[in-house]
């Protein structure tokens, strides 16, 4: 992408072609919520993605915390992050235009496939990891780490890969209190979270640990029917790897999870720990690895 100049008070709609709907509407917390669209970029033709976030009941100050966490993100560059190109405001809508990608959520195809193989969530994992180990090394927090904010390329794509999106983003308009009640699934949130401690990017690291899983056996490591009684296995750390699913795993695959989903945020391990475990750094070309 050429870099666009913006003016001040430019409208989005100057540059920016709009098209079809691609993300589901998503309710944030007081009543602010966003929905993502194809776009085209009119002088060049490049296809993006626009993110419409509604600024309605959006107080100021979480308006200014916004915008500077977009500053940050806009700097951001790693070709497993979804690259912000620019951003629009406008006075009902900030318009956060997003490098496109085209194959669609990790959360479909993991739906799709059941399971991945050691060496397929292998690859996958560490493409996260290293993504989040540079987010986190320029200080800023995912909170919202799953498989429905990891994208994929397409299957007829040269290069397999999986970009994060969602960065740092809608949960900054939650307090703790309120993560409590939203109704998004705590499948993936780390106990700190859910008990309104105070965090930091350790909780990332926690969603790391459940996806890996999830990727592996195809269902989630805590479950319940109810939120209480999920919340209540999550803070006890009660998951273990039944048989027959987890017979064919290798022990490094296990004990790599078992470093993440640890309580204690202060020992569960890094990203940049990750990065060095046997089972991302050693088998990076399926050696040793059942699939
Ligand atoms: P929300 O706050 O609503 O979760 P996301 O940024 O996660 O917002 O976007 C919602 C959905 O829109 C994603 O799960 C994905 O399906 C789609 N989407 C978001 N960004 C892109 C992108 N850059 N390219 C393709 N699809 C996207
Ligand atoms: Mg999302």
């Amino acid at each position: 992408f050429k870099k666009i100049q913006r003016k001040k008070g430019s409208k989005i709609e100057d540059f920016y072609e709009f098209g079809h709907e691609i993300g589901r509407l998503t309710t944030i917390t007081s009543g602010a919520f966003s929905v993502v669209r194809h776009g085209t970029h009119k002088e060049s033709g490049e296809e993006v993605a626009i993110k419409a976030i509604s600024k309605q009941h959006v107080s100021e100050a979480d308006m200014n915390r916004f915008t500077r966490e977009i500053e940050i993100m806009k700097k951001l560059k790693h070709k497993n992050i979804i690259q912000l190109i620019e951003v629009f405001d406008s006075q009902d809508y900030l318009f956060l235009v997003l490098e496109l990608v085209r194959g669609g959520e990790l959360f479909d195809k993991i739906v799709d496939r059941g399971q991945y193989s050691e060496r397929d969530a292998c690859n996958l994992v560490r493409q996260i990891v290293s993504a989040v180990q540079y987010m986190h090394q320029h200080g800023v927090c995912h909170r919202d780490l799953k498989p429905e904010n990891l994208l994929c390329s397409a299957d007829d794509e040269a290069e397999q890969f999986v970009r994060i999106a969602d960065f740092g983003l809608s949960k900054i308009f939650e307090g703790g209190e309120e993560l409590k009640t939203a109704c998004g699934t705590p499948d993936y949130v780390a106990p700190e979270i859910l008990e309104c401690k105070p965090y930091d990017t350790s909780v990332d690291m926690w969603s790391i640990g459940v996806i890996t899983y999830i990727l592996l056996c195809g269902f989630a490591p805590f479950y319940a029917d109810t939120h209480h009684e999920l919340f209540q296995k999550i803070l006890d750390l009660e998951y273990d790897f039944p048989e027959p699913e987890w017979s064919g795993i290798t022990d490094n695959a296990k004990h790599f999870i078992s470093q993440l989903l640890v309580i204690n945020p202060t020992e569960r391990w890094s990203a940049s720990q990750c990065m060095k475990h046997p089972w991302l750094a050693e088998n990076k070309e399926d050696k040793q690895l059942k699939s």
